[in-house]
Order: structure tokens, then C-alpha cells, then sequence
């Protein structure tokens, strides 16, 4: 059965092979008589599942063995609460904004400490990023908080900051729910990373924290036991009910990665894709990307139609021919094409092929 190519922001497109294996297994996973979703999350079932998930996103993501990786629930915006609970001790934790993301953390942060901006792209609309070079860095500052992926804006960090080589010992926040599982990660960059599962890995419902063991254990006392991360990590993640049947599909996903060659194929394909869409964007008379080219996403692309009276014909002859969910996020407006791991280069061609289509014979 050949789907319709689906460019959701999220969440997001599936591969297929993934959703055919878990309608496979609905009503009896691997023998046991039980849906996934029916088991206790302390069964040797259900362990098998979470540990095999652990272990390959581990070994996808080489994530190095100081590193906890916790499978948690709420989301990226319940994370926009629980890093400042767990990391900020109350005190200045420093923000670089740079779309829509990053400012929602900024602004719920104030709630738990004292957020500082280090750097801001607002100016321009969030069409750039600032170089680390010039970010305003606080001296005391418990972490620097950054978005290396902005879903809305489709500006993507296409290399993590080095705190450290700008004389900082703060550790590096990232939000990567948008890209996760996209590219490789510098983990000696970094700190924190967390990200919801919807856009990149699997179905709503995870979230995925991966963070430096010497981080655990400064919880603010206010903070909550199910969102204290050291509770979360000496608890396996199994301090209360994990989103079990969110893990099992998400262990799915890892699986698929690592059939289609791990993330350094992935990614390749990553970029290739997203050369094919940027291309006919340049390319065109009618289509515009506005963001600069040295922090374009991979996987997120805002364009414009530059006769915007043509954007309901745009979308409605896209639905036609099977291309769905590419209307821009509200507050941008225009079109957003998210190309997450799961959407092929075929549906980035079938894609490109309209918008030619479309230009020449309907604008
Ligand atoms: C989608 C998204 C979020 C919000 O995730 P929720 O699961 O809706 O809380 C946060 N940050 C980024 C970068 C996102 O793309």
C-alpha cells in the first residue's frame, strides 16, 4: 500500500515498516497472549522491551556511559519546567533564543530562577543564529539553555556550541525534540539533552532525557519526586508508570534506524533530502526560504509563497496529490515542510515535483 507522504511538524510521519510490525503485534506481542500496552511495566516482558529500547538508543546515539538515559512523560514544554527544578538551584541560568522554543523555555524558566539572555535572534525574526562568540555569558550561571532545533522557525544549530572553548564551565541544556536521532551529537558538549518522542523517534506520550551523571541530585526541594531526574534515573525510569506502549513503538523506531545503516546513514540521507527541497526553494521565482543559510533545519523548512493569495490552491493541490499537512505553523504562516528520518526522499521529490508543477501552471 502506497501511503500519502506525510510532512507534519508532529506528530509526525512513522515509517511504515514500524507501524505494519506494531499492528502485527497489537493483540499478542511475541507469544506472551498480551497487547504491550496490557502489561505491567515490571514484568520480564515489558523490562525486555525497555532495556533492548535503552540499549539501542545507547548505541545509536553513542551516548557515553556517564550519561543517564531516562524515559520520562510531559513533554518538551514539562521540560521547560523540570530542568530549571532539577538544575537551576534557584539561581541565574543563562538562555539563547532563537525561535519560538527557546522563548517558551526562557519565559517558563523566571518561575524557578533567573533567566538571563545571552543571545537573541528576535531582531531578524529569527531567520539567523548568533555566532557563540558574542553570547553575553553569566558568570554563575547553572546552565546555558539552547534549542538546537527550532520546528517552527526551521533554524538548526548544525553544530553544538563549545562552551567550554568560550571559557564557561556552565553546562550546555539542549533542546533537541525536533532532530533527536537526526545527526550524531557531541556529547562532550553537552549536558542535558532532552526532547519529546512525537517529532523524531515515536509515538507522543516519551520523553527522552539523556544527562551527565554529576548533574543528578540538585533538585530544587519544590520539585516534583516523578520529575526529580536522580528519583527518575535510580528508579530506571520506573519510579511511576512509564509511557510503556510510547517506549515499546520508540524501540521499534531504533530498531529501523539501525537497519537502515545507524544515524551517520541516516543522517546523509538527511541532508541530501533537505539539498533536494532547498534547492527548488532557491531555485524558483515563487518559493522563499528566509532563513540563513548557515543554520537552515534539516528537517524542518518554512517556505513562502511569494503570492500569498495562492496559498489555499498551494495546499489543497498538494492534499490531491497526496502530500499532506504542509500549512506553516500559525504564527509564521506560509508552508512548513518537516522531513524527519521517516519521510523518504521519495516524498521530498514527489514534493519538489508539485511545487515545479504547480509553479508553472497554477500561479
Ligand atoms: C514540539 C516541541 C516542543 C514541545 O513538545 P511537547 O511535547 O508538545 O511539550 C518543545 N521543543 C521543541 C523544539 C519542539 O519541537
Amino acid at each position: 500500500m502506497r501511503r500519502p507522504f506525510n510532512f507534519s511538524a508532529g506528530p509526525a510521519v512513522m515509517p511504515q515498516e514500524v507501524l505494519s510490525q506494531a499492528a502485527s503485534e497489537m493483540l499478542d506481542w511475541h507469544g506472551s497472549g498480551m497487547s504491550v500496552m496490557e502489561m505491567s511495566h515490571r514484568g520480564k516482558e515489558f523490562i525486555s522491551i525497555y532495556e533492548q529500547a535503552q540499549a539501542d538508543l545507547r548505541e545509536l546515539l553513542a551516548v557515553p556511559s556517564q550519561f543517564k538515559i531516562l524515559f520520562m512523560q510531559g513533554g518538551g514544554l514539562a521540560e521547560n519546567a523540570i530542568v530549571p527544578l532539577n538544575l537551576s538551584k534557584g539561581g541565574t541560568v543563562d538562555f539563547v533564543v532563537s525561535g519560538s522554543w527557546s522563548q517558551k523555555s526562557y519565559i517558563e524558566a523566571r518561575k524557578y530562577g533567573t533567566p538571563q539572555l545571552a543571545a537573541s535572534s528576535e531582531a531578524d525574526g529569527f531567520t539567523s543564529l548568533s555566532d557563540p562568540t558574542t553570547w553575553q555569558l553569566s558568570k554563575n550561571a547553572s546552565y546555558l539553555h539552547i534549542c538546537s532545533n527550532e520546528t517552527i522557525h526551521g533554524v538548526e544549530y548544525h553544530e553544538l556550541p563549545d562552551l567550554k572553548a568560550l571559557g564557561s564551565q556552565a553546562p550546555l541544556v539542549v533542546d533537541f525534540s525536533s532532530h533527536v536521532a537526526s545527526r550524531p551529537v557531541d556529547w562532550s558538549r553537552v549536558g542535558l539533552a532532552f526532547g519529546g518522542a512525537q517529532k523524531n523517534l515515536g509515538p507522543a506520550g516519551l520523553t527522552l532525557v539523556v544527562i551527565r551523571e554529576d548533574l543528578l541530585g540538585q533538585a530544587l526541594p519544590i520539585c516534583p519526586s516523578a520529575f526529580n531526574y536522580k528519583t527518575v534515573a535510580d528508579n530506571q525510569s520506573m519510579f511511576n508508570t512509564p509511557p510503556t506502549y510510547s517506549i515499546y513503538v520508540a524501540g521499534l523506531v531504533f530498531q529501523w534506524l539501525k537497519r537502515q545503516g545507524g544515524i551517520a546513514a541516516i543522517e546523509a540521507r538527511n541532508k541530501a533530502k533537505a539539498a533536494l527541497l532547498y534547492d527548488a526553494i532557491d531555485n524558483s521565482r515563487l518559493y522563499l526560504n528566509k532563513v540563513a543559510a548557515n543554520c537552515r533545519s534539516r528537517m524542518n523548512v518554512p517556505f513562502f509563497l511569494r503570492d500569498e493569495s495562492r496559498n489555499d490552491a498551494f495546499l489543497a493541490g498538494a492534499r490531491e496529490h497526496g502530500l499532506l499537512q504542509l500549512k506553516g505553523h500559525k504564527s509564521v504562516g506560509g508552508m512548513r515542510a518537516s522531513i524527519y528520518n521517516a519521510l523518504p526522499i521519495e516524498g521530498v521529490q514527489a514534493l519538489v515535483d508539485y511545487m515545479r508543477e504547480f509553479e508553472q501552471t497554477r500561479a
